[in-house]
C-alpha cells in the first residue's frame, strides 16, 4: 500500500490539465480548459476542466473527478496504478507498506493483467533477440521488410516461436495463473501458447501500456490464419484501440490530421519514414469506438487504402460512420498493386507526403466520382446512385457543410439541386427524429444548478430561492438548496479565513452556528459530510477538497464533484443560450465569507420557520388557556428573530 505521505506528495504536484490534455485537445476558456469529453461521444465540448480547483467535470455523462480518477476512468488503471503513473510523470518516490485489504485484492487483479501482458512482450523481444529462430526467422522478417533497428525497438517488435507451450510453462513457473493467461488470450483454453510462429506486434493503450497483441504467421504452407489478434479482455477492448496511437497522438494534434491506414506494417513504416500522425485499426474494421478515440485529437481523417478493385469498395463500405462523427473525411487512393508501406519505400518520405497531398479526395466527391463512372448511362442505377450519395451526406451533422456537398453533387450528377435538398431534408428529419426517441430513453442530464449562478447579469439577489412561508408543507422549497450550500462551502472554501483578527474560519464558523441544527438535515447524504468535518474539526482538522475528491465513499465523492463544478464561471450550457463565452470568474474569497454568512443565516432562518409553523399547530390543538399564552409567547419571540434574520438578506448587500 502507498502510504499517506507519498500521495499527499503526489497530490501535491499532480496538474489536472497536464493529465487530461495527454488525451484530451483542450482550448482555454476563462480560467478553464474545455474539450470534447473523453468519455462519451459529443460533437460539442461539454469537458471541463478547472486547473484552480484541480478537477474536470463533463457537463454531458457527469464523469469527473481529481487527476487520480482521471487515470482511472480512462486508462483503467487502478487506484495504486494511477499513483504511481503520477509519481512516475513526475519524478516522485513512492513509500509503501504492506497491508491486508480485500479492495487491493480486487485493483491488483488488473495490474496483474498488465503485469502479464508486460512480461509476455519481454518474453517476445528475448525470443526474437536471443534464439536462432528468432534471430533468423522473425527478426530476418522485419528486416526483410526494410524495418530499422530503432524501429524494432521502439515499437517492441518480437516473435513467437513455434512451441507447443513453452511461453504459458514459463509464464506459470513465473508466478502467472492459467486463468489469467487465458483472460488475455496468451493461452488457449487447452493451455497451449495462443500464439507460435508468428512475428508479434505490441498493441498499447494510448499511455503506452502493452494490453494486447497482433501475431503474423510466418510459414507459408500454414492453413492458419495470416494475422491473429489478442481477444478483448479487461484490459483490452478492442473497439476502442488504435494500433500505433500511442505514438501517433502527439503529431495528429500537431499536424491536425490523422493518417489511417490498414496494417501494421504500413503503420510502422510510415512512422520510420517520420510520417507520425498514422493509426491502423488492429484486428477488426474500423469501429465508431476508434474514430472518437482520433476526434479527440482532430477532426480531421484521412484514409489511404489500396487502389485495385478491392480497395476501392473498401474505401466505400463504413465511411458513413465516420460522416455521422462530423468529421472530415478524404481518402487517397494508392497505385495499384502498392500499399502504404512499399510506397513510402519506394518514393521515401517527402514525396510520398507530396503524393498524399495531390491525391487526396474529399469522401463524398470520391463516391461521387466512382458512382458516376460505375453507373455511366444506366438511368436506373443512377437513381441508386443518387440515394446512395445522398444517404451519406445525410449523415453529416453540418447543415453548411451538407448544403455544399449538395451543389458539389447535383452539379456532378446533373441533377437538380432542390430535388437533392428535399430528399435530404427528409432523411435528416427522420435521423432527428430517431435520436430524439433515443435521447428519452437515456434520460438526458438535468442542468447543472450552478449554471445561473454563472450568469454575468448575476445581481446575487437571485440567487436565493424565495422565503418559505409560513404555513407551508413540512419540506420547504430550497431546503436542499441551503444544505448543499453549506456543504459547499465546508468543501470549498472551509479553509478560508472569515475573520482576520480571531483566525476563524470559514469552517470554524460553519460548524459552531450549525452543529445543534444537524438533525434538521432533511438530507442524510449532506448531514454526513457535515458530521464529519464536525468530528475532524474537533481534532483539529479542517478538511479539504482534496480530502473529499479521493474520499473512499463514491457517493461523498460524487457530491463533493457535484459542488465544485457547479459554480465554475464557465458552463456550455450558457455559451449555447445566450451566445456568449463567460470570461469573469465568481467566487474569490470575499464571496466565500458573504455566502458563508448567508447560508448559516439563512439555514438559521429555516429552522426558526419551521419552529414557528409547529407551534402554530400547536395553538389549534390546545384549549387550555394557559397554554395558548405560553405558545403566544414562543411566537411573538419566534416572529422576532425571524425577522431579524430576515432583515439581514434585506439590509446585507449580497455580491
Ligand atoms: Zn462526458
Amino acid at each position: 500500500m502507498i502510504t499517506q505521505k507519498s500521495i499527499q506528495e503526489i497530490m501535491d504536484v499532480a496538474k489536472v490539465e497536464d493529465i487530461v490534455s495527454d488525451f484530451v485537445n483542450l482550448k482555454r476558456r476563462g480560467v478553464n480548459l474545455l474539450g470534447l469529453c473523453p468519455f462519451h461521444n459529443e460533437k460539442t465540448p461539454s469537458f471541463i476542466v478547472s486547473p484552480a480547483k484541480n478537477i474536470y467535470k463533463c457537463f454531458g455523462c457527469g464523469k469527473g473527478g481529481d487527476p487520480v480518477r482521471f487515470l482511472m476512468e480512462h486508462e483503467n488503471y487502478s487506484y495504486p496504478e494511477a499513483l504511481r503513473s503520477l509519481a512516475a510523470r513526475y519524478g516522485i518516490e513512492i513509500e509503501e507498506t504492506v497491508t491486508s485489504k480485500e479492495s487491493v485484492e480486487e485493483r491488483k487483479a488488473i495490474d496483474d493483467l498488465f503485469a502479464l501482458n508486460q512480461y509476455a512482450y519481454e518474453y517476445f523481444i528475448d525470443q526474437m533477440s536471443n534464439t536462432d529462430m528468432g534471430k533468423s526467422i522473425g527478426l530476418g522478417y522485419f528486416k526483410e521488410r526494410g524495418f530499422r533497428e530503432e524501429t524494432i525497438q521502439k515499437w517492441g517488435l518480437g516473435y513467437a516461436p513455434n512451441q507447443k507451450n513453452h511461453f504459458s510453462l514459463g509464464a506459470i513457473q513465473d508466478g502467472y495463473k492459467d486463468e489469467q493467461l487465458k483472460k488475455v488470450g496468451l493461452s488457449t483454453q487447452y493451455g497451449s501458447d495462443f500464439f507460435r510462429g508468428r512475428v508479434m506486434f505490441p498493441i498499447r493503450n494510448l499511455s503506452g501500456k502493452i494490453i494486447g497483441f497482433g501475431g503474423r504467421i510466418l510459414s507459408k504452407e500454414a492453413k492458419a490464419a495470416k494475422y491473429l489478434n489478442s481477444p478483448d479482455s479487461e484490459v483490452y477492448n478492442k473497439s476502442k484501440v488504435l494500433y500505433g496511437a500511442h505514438f501517433a497522438r502527439t503529431a495528429i494534434r500537431k499536424t491536425d490530421e490523422c493518417i489511417m491506414v490498414e496494417g501494421y506494417t504500413d503503420t510502422l513504416a510510415l512512422h520510420q519514414a517520420g510520417i507520425e500522425n498514422v493509426v491502423a485499426p488492429c484486428g477488426t474494421s474500423l469501429t465508431a469506438g476508434q474514430i472518437r478515440v482520433i476526434k479527440r485529437y482532430t477532426p480531421n481523417i484521412t484514409f489511404l487504402f489500396d487502389g485495385d478493385a478491392a480497395g476501392k469498395k473498401a474505401a466505400m463500405r463504413g465511411l458513413d460512420m465516420v460522416l455521422e462523427e462530423d468529421m472530415n473525411v478524404r481518402l487517397v487512393l494508392l497505385p495499384e498493386g502498392e500499399d502504404p508501406d512499399s510506397l513510402v519505400l519506394k518514393l521515401g518520405a517527402t514525396k510520398f507526403e507530396e503524393f498524399i497531398t495531390r491525391n487526396k479526395k474529399d469522401f463524398i466527391l470520391f463516391k461521387t466520382e466512382q458512382l458516376m463512372e460505375d453507373t455511366k448511362d444506366d438511368p436506373t442505377r443512377k437513381a441508386d446512385m443518387i440515394k446512395d450519395i445522398i444517404s451519406s451526406i445525410a449523415k453529416i451533422p453540418d447543415p453548411i457543410k451538407r448544403s455544399v456537398f449538395v451543389k458539389e453533387c447535383a452539379a456532378r450528377t446533373h441533377t437538380g439541386e432542390s430535388l437533392l435538398f428535399d430528399a435530404i431534408n427528409k432523411l435528416v428529419a427522420q435521423a432527428i427524429r430517431k435520436e430524439k426517441e433515443k435521447k428519452k430513453v437515456e434520460n438526458l442530464p438535468a442542468p447543472m444548478p450552478g449554471d445561473e449562478s454563472a450568469a454575468p447579469m448575476d445581481s446575487g439577489a437571485e440567487d436565493f430561492p424565495p422565503f418559505p412561508g409560513e404555513g407551508e408543507k413540512e419540506k420547504l422549497p430550497g431546503d436542499e438548496f441551503q444544505e448543499k450550500d453549506i456543504v459547499r462551502l465546508l468543501i470549498e472554501a472551509g479553509t478560508v479565513v472569515m475573520v482576520e483578527e480571531e483566525k476563524i474560519t470559514v469552517a470554524q464558523f460553519i460548524l459552531n452556528n450549525i452543529e445543534e441544527l444537524l438533525e434538521d438535515f432533511d438530507s442524510k447524504d449532506y448531514a454526513g459530510i457535515v458530521k464529519e468535518c464536525l468530528d475532524n474539526f474537533n481534532e483539529g482538522l479542517i478538511l479539504e477538497s482534496r480530502y473529499f475528491m479521493s474520499h473512499p465513499d463514491k457517493k461523498v465523492r460524487d457530491i463533493a464533484l457535484e459542488l465544485l463544478a457547479s459554480p465554475f464561471d464557465y458552463s456550455p450550457n450558457w455559451e449555447e443560450k445566450h451566445g456568449l463565452t463567460l470570461q469573469t470568474q465568481k467566487a474569490p474569497e470575499e464571496n466565500f465569507i458573504n455566502d458563508t454568512l448567508s447560508s448559516v443565516n439563512r439555514f438559521k432562518l429555516k429552522k426558526v420557520i419551521r419552529l414557528l409553523k409547529k407551534n402554530q399547530d400547536k395553538l389549534k390543538e390546545t384549549a387550555d388557556n394557559t397554554q395558548v399564552m405560553k405558545i403566544i409567547k414562543v411566537q411573538q419571540r419566534l416572529t422576532e428573530m425571524k425577522k431579524e434574520l430576515a432583515s439581514f438578506f434585506g439590509s446585507v448587500i449580497i455580491k
